[in-house]
């Protein structure tokens, strides 16, 4: 049995990690698999990533259908999110859903794609799509943007393919969502915060150089991003070295003295 203390501090850590680099609003959220069961994860409930202290702040959700189990009842309405991409991709054992502003612009610009332009987003592979929540609703539906039922909650989780060498995984690691933020995928807590982080920066660099190219008169077809063998072998090397900018952030995070952790310093 994993020691699920250990867990819960990462998870805590997680939430005030993403808050401190600006990559959640009070709105954004992280999950984890249990790892001592497949069938559940565990998600903060309906509170701020700054705020969550400890383990009465944190849900137990069964990944089938997104319901509280051992006492935990009701929470983020969003937690579908969580429940169905836990649920699609058996090795997906962390999601952050994220409205990043500085993502948000790629997602109302269909003719604009985000795409990796530099080795620490590479895990955004050949594609990052985007999820039109329009096309998933049911006609009674409130259009408030929200991905709070399990039907919406598995559309979304759809859009990010399967891998066909590997159909426990997704094919991408990430996806938009039209008018609303982001989601990222990963194996681990600090594989998924470090993602996130990326998608954010990435996010930021390629409008900054789209802006460059065209003051320089080159539209956007003079921003060079990673190749296609660059975009593979630079996730490899985002996968294998989260625990850099893992150790650093959880320290910075904890230092600051903005947050509470009761269940102490995660294993760093
Ligand atoms: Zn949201």
């Amino acid at each position: 049995m994993v020691n699920l203390t250990a867990t819960l501090s990462t998870l805590i850590a997680a939430n005030h990690i993403l808050d401190y680099l600006n990559v959640l609003d009070s709105f954004g959220h992280i999950s984890v698999r249990n790892p001592n069961n497949n069938h559940t994860f565990f998600l903060a409930l309906q509170m701020g990533a700054a705020v969550v202290s400890g383990p009465k702040d944190i849900g137990e959700y069964l990944v089938a259908d997104g319901s509280g189990v051992n006492g935990t009842n009701g929470g983020h309405p969003e937690r579908y999110i969580h429940s169905e991409i836990l649920k699609r991709y058996p090795d997906v054992n962390a999601v952050i859903h994220s409205h990043n502003e500085d993502v948000l612009p790629y997602t109302i610009t269909g003719s604009v794609s985000v795409q990796p332009t530099y080795h620490m987003a590479g895990f955004l592979g050949d594609q990052v799509p985007n999820f039109d929540i329009e096309s998933a609703y049911n006609e009674t539906d409130p259009r408030d943007m929200l991905v709070n039922t399990p039907q919406l909650g598995a559309a979304l989780a759809a859009v990010l393919g399967t891998n066909i060498s590997q159909p426990t995984s997704p094919l991408y690691t990430t996806a938009l969502q039209r008018g609303h933020g982001f989601i990222t995928t990963g194996t681990s807590i600090e594989q998924v915060t470090e993602f996130a982080y990326y998608a954010t920066r990435n996010a930021r660099v390629q409008t900054r150089a789209i802006g460059l190219s065209a003051y320089a008169g080159m539209g956007i077809d003079g921003v060079q991003y990673l190749s296609t063998d660059e975009r593979r072998d630079s996730k490899n090397m985002n996968i294998w070295i989260s625990y850099k900018p893992w150790q650093q952030w959880a320290l910075q995070s904890e230092r600051s003295g903005m947050y509470v952790n009761q269940l102490g310093t995660p294993p760093i």
